[in-house]
C-alpha cells in the first residue's frame, strides 16, 4: 500500500519524530512509506494538493494541540475531494477522543489511541489483507455508517524493536534542529499532565542510545532536544548518558526535560565540565507552594529542587530554564507572585510563566467541575478562571511572562530588572509594576523593535522614586549598550557622550590598543564611549563597549572601563 504520514508542524524547523518512527516501524511490513511534513501556516488547499498529488492509498496525521483545527479541516476537505481515502489520525490530541470525533468527521476512517506503533502496524496489515481491523488494539474504527471502538492494549514492550529511524535516514538532518528520546513514560503523576496516565517508563537500551545518539553527535546536528518526559529518571542511567553526550558531543547543543529534585552530587560534578552553550536544562518547578504540589499530585522533594537549581548555577554552565504554572487549584495571584520571587532568587536564565493548560487525557481535566477551573473548551484549552484567581489574575501573571520573554529570558534589561527589584523590594513588585506599565503602553500588543521596547521601559522609570530615577537611567543605558551595537552618532538619548578632552584621548588610546590585540583575527572591531555617574558609588567613569564580529560566529561585546 502507498501510505503517507504527515503533520502540521507549528514552524517548518521543527522536524517530526512520531512520524519517522513510525515509518521505521510499518516499513517491516511491504508497504510504501511516505513522510510529509507540513506547517499550519500554508494554505490548505496547497497541503491538499502536495498530498493528493502522491496519490496515497492512506493518509495517516499525527494530531497535537497547535494542529488539531487545521488537520480536521484538512480531514474535512480531502474526504470530499477523495472520499474512498483512507484517513487515519492518531497523536497525544486525539487520543482521548471517542467515537464523537468520527462522527463530526465523517471523512475519518480511523483513530488510534495512544502510542501509535503498534496499532498503526497492524491496521495497516489488515487494510493490505483486506480484512476488516477488530482485533487492532487501541482503535477506534467505522464499518459502513457504524463506529466500532476496540479494546485497549499494551505498549511496546521493548524500544529497541523499532528499526532506528536515525540509521534508516528517515529523519531529516539537515534543518538545524533534531527531536530525539530515550524513553517513554514519566515515573510521576502530576494531574495537570497527559503522562500522569501512565507511570511505567521504557527505555530504549543504552547500547540503541550510544548508537543512535552517537550518529547525531557525529553529524553535528545544531540542535538536538531530548523528548523524554524526565530525563534523569533514573541517575544513574543520566549520568552515563551525559559521561557519553560529553565524550562525544563536538559542536551540538542539547536540551533536556529533568527533574532537578532528582539530581545528585556526582551529577552536578559530572555538569562542572560542560562547556557553555552547550546544555540546557527545562525543570518544570510549577509552584514553590507545598499545598499547591500536593493538590496536584507532584510529589517533588522542593527543598531539594530549589537546592540543586542553585548548585547548578553557581557551579556549572549549563543553561537553566525554570517553568511556574499560573491558575492551579487554590492558588492566588499573590501566591504566584511568591513562586515568582523564590524561583528568581535562583537566577535562572529563563523563566517562564504561564496559564496550567486542562488537557484532555490529564486528570486535572476530570477534576475539573469539581475544582471549580473554568477553560477554553478549544485546543490549547487555557485556564481563563478558578475559584481563588479570575480572568484578570491571569492576564496579570500572563503580562510578567510576557514581560520576562521579552527581557530576561531574551538576555536583555537583566541588569535592569535586578536593580528595579532592589527598588521596588521584591522582584514581583517590580514584574508587576512594569508589566502593567508596559501593558498601558501597548507593548505586548505587536511585535517591538529593541529600541522600542527599551525606550518604553524607559518611561516607566518616570514612575519611580525621583533619588532612583538618574541611577535607573544608567543601569537601562548600560544594559542597552550590552545588546544593541551603539555607534557613535546613532545613539538614543539614553546616553551621556559628552566626553571632555582627556576622555577622548583616552578612548583612542584603549581603541588603538584593541586594535593592535586583535589584528590579523579577522575580527570587524567597532566601538562606543558613554559617561557613567552612578553605576560605581557616584563615580565619573567613560565606559568602552567593544563590538565584536567574527564570521559566521555571533556578534560579541566587551566593556573597558577607562581610569581617567
Ligand atoms: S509534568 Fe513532568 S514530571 Fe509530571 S507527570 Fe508530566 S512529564 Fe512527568
Amino acid at each position: 500500500m502507498r501510505i503517507i504520514l504527515t503533520t502540521l508542524h507549528s514552524k517548518f524547523i521543527h522536524p517530526s519524530l512520531a512520524l519517522p518512527y513510525l515509518a521505521s516501524y510499518c516499513a517491516q511490513d511491504d508497504h510504501e512509506l511516505i513522510i510529509r511534513e507540513f506547517t499550519v501556516h500554508e494554505p490548505k488547499e496547497v497541503v491538499l494538493a502536495a498530498l493528493l498529488a502522491e496519490a496515497p492509498e492512506v493518509i495517516a496525521f499525527s494530531v497535537y494541540l497547535w494542529n488539531r483545527s487545521e488537520t480536521l479541516e484538512l480531514v474535512d476537505l480531502l474526504a470530499t475531494v477523495q472520499p474512498e481515502l483512507r484517513i487515519v489520525l492518531g497523536g497525544p490530541e486525539v487520543s482521548f477522543d471517542g467515537d464523537a470525533l468520527l462522527t463530526a468527521h465523517p471523512g475519518v476512517t480511523a483513530l488510534v489511541r495512544g502510542e501509535g506503533e503498534l496499532p498503526i502496524r497492524a491496521l495497516l496489515q489488515v487494510w493490505a489483507s483486506n480484512s476488516e481491523p477488530q482485533a487492532v488494539p487501541r482503535l477506534i474504527w467505522r464499518r459502513g455508517t457504524e463506529i466500532i471502538e476496540n479494546p485497549d492494549g499494551p505498549f511496546l514492550a521493548d524500544l529497541d524493536t523499532i528499526p532506528s529511524p536515525f540509521s534508516d535516514g528517515r529523519v531529516d538532518l539537515t534543518r538545524g534542529f533534531v527531536y530525539y528520546e530515550t524513553s517513554r513514560g514519566c515515573p510521576y503523576r502530576c494531574s495537570f499532565c497527559m503522562s500522569a496516565r501512565d507511570s511505567s517508563v521504557r527505555s530504549f537500551s543504552m547500547a540503541r542510545i550510544k548508537a543512535d545518539l552517537g550518529l547525531l553527535l557525529a553529524a553535528q546536528v545544531p540542535r538536538i532536544k531530548f523528548v523524554d518526559r524526565t530525563f534523569n529518571y533514573d541517575p544513574v542511567r543520566a549520568r552515563e548518558l551525559l559521561s557519553f553526550i560529553l565524550q562525544h558531543n563536538r559542536s551540538s547543543h542539547l536540551h533536556f526535560e529533568i527533574g532537578a529534585h532528582l539530581i545528585d552530587e556526582a551529577t552536578i560534578a559530572l555538569l562542572e565540565g560542560v562547556p557553555p552553550d552547550t546544555f540546557q536544562f527545562e525543570i518544570g518547578v510549577q509552584s514553590t507552594l507545598p499545598a499547591t504540589l500536593q493538590q496536584i499530585d507532584r510529589h517533588v522533594a522542593l527543598d531539594r529542587l530549589l537546592a540543586n537549581v542553585r548548585a547548578l548555577r553557581q557551579r556549572t554552565r549549563v543553561n537553566l530554564h525554570l517553568d511556574l504554572i499560573a491558575g492551579l487549584p487554590g492558588e492566588t495571584v499573590a501566591d504566584v507572585l511568591g513562586s515568582i520571587d523564590t524561583v528568581m532568587d535562583l537566577q535562572p536564565h529563563q523563566l517562564q510563566i504561564e496559564p496550567v493548560k486542562v488537557l484532555p487525557g490529564a486528570p486535572l481535566r476530570d477534576d475539573a467541575a469539581r475544582l471549580g477551573l473554568r477553560f477554553d473548551p478549544n485546543p490549547p484549552y487555557t485556564v481563563v478562571g478558578s475559584e481563588t484567581i479570575d480572568f484578570n489574575g491571569l492576564e496579570q501573571l500572563r503580562q510578567i511572562g510576557r514581560l520576562l520573554d521579552l527581557t530576561w529570558n531574551s538576555d536583555r534589561l537583566q541588569g535592569f530588572l535586578s536593580r528595579l527589584a532592589t527598588v521596588q523590594g521584591s522582584w514581583s513588585a517590580a514584574l508587576t509594576a512594569l508589566a502593567a506599565d508596559l501593558h498601558r503602553q501597548g507593548a505586548f500588543r505587536h511585535p517591538l523593535s529593541q529600541t522600542a521596547l527599551f525606550q518604553a521601559v524607559a518611561k516607566h522609570i518616570e514612575e519611580l522614586p525621583q533619588q532612583q530615577q538618574a541611577v535607573m537611567r544608567e543601569v537601562l543605558a548600560y544594559d542597552y549598550a550590552l545588546c544593541e551595537r551603539v555607534l557613535t552618532g546613532g545613539e538614543t538619548d539614553f546616553f551621556d557622550t559628552g566626553l571632555n578632552a582627556t576622555e577622548l584621548d583616552a578612548v583612542e588610546s584603549a581603541v588603538g590598543r584593541k586594535r593592535q590585540e586583535l589584528s590579523g583575527q579577522g575580527v570587524k572591531l567597532q566601538h562606543f564611549a558613554a559617561i557613567f555617574y552612578h553605576l560605581d558609588q557616584g563615580k565619573r567613569q567613560v565606559r568602552l563597549f567593544y563590538y565584536l564580529t567574527r564570521s559566521h560566529q555571533p556578534r560579541s561585546i566587551e566593556v573597558e572601563i577607562l581610569a581617567v
